[in-house]
């Protein structure tokens, strides 16, 4: 059976591979292990093979594991989850970028948290590339004021979009979505105003990468399955 270690090693490979096919530096494209339902046990293998930057999708996990790893100073936590009100303070707790703030009203609530905490908080701006059956996100047309509410938050700063595609795609189907945030970023700044796009993972991540990712989230390809 393959190591944590080996399939770190394996998919840094195929980010590097699917970078330099379209002229990328790989070294710009940031690697988030989901490490959601795995136990910190593979977060600690993962990081002492060289991972820093984990993402998580529920609050109070998230909150458990960072205390947890408290003694991995320079470890980097990423909120990929639904964003509850009552569960806010737990991610702003931990320090984490926030990935999937998608109203105005979640802004508010998570500069009041950041506020309370001193901290400053990076937010990327969850987008619902026209699916209708997609139920969080904000649409794309809608977009701009949730990114000027991040903007105008003391405790909040912007630093990209991400999107989530629908699940039961085949890689290939899922790059237009990769290619339509990349030119909505176009459409809302540029990478001046929106430094990062947080799309691709286990299934896709390469095409996501020659479509501009700047961060990849994958899980599977790095913990196998997810148990607990
Ligand atoms: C679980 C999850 C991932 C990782 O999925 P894998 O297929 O295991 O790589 C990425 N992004 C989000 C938002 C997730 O919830």
């Amino acid at each position: 059976m393959n190591t944590i270690a080996d399939n770190l090693a394996f998919v840094r490979e195929r980010i590097a591979k699917a970078a330099e096919r379209v002229g990328r530096d790989p070294s710009s494209v940031t690697l988030a292990a989901v490490s959601k339902m795995h136990p910190v046990e593979a977060i600690r293998e993962a990081y002492a093979a060289g991972q820093r930057c984990f993402a998580e999708n529920y609050a109070q996990h998230l909150r458990d594991k960072s205390t947890s790893l408290r003694d991995l100073v320079d470890i980097e936590w990423h909120f990929i989850g639904h964003l509850q009100r009552n569960k806010v303070k737990y991610v702003i707790a931990a320090g984490a970028t926030i990935q999937t703030v998608d109203s105005e009203e979640s802004v508010t609530d998570l500069n009041r948290a950041a506020d309370a905490a001193s901290r400053t908080i990076d937010c990327m701006v969850q987008i619902n590339i026209g699916d209708e059956s997609q139920k969080s996100g904000v649409a794309a047309d809608a977009a701009e004021p949730v990114l000027q509410a991040v903007e105008a938050a003391a405790g909040l700063r912007l630093t990209g979009l991400m999107i989530i595609p629908p699940w039961d795609l085949e890689p290939e189907e899922t790059r237009k979505y990769f290619i339509a945030l990349r030119e909505l970023r176009e459409r809302l700044g540029g990478r001046t105003r929106l430094p990062k796009l947080s799309m691709g993972m286990s299934g896709d991540f390469e095409q996501a990468v020659e479509e501009g990712a700047d961060i990849v989230r994958v899980g599977t390809a790095i913990f196998g399955e997810r148990g607990l």
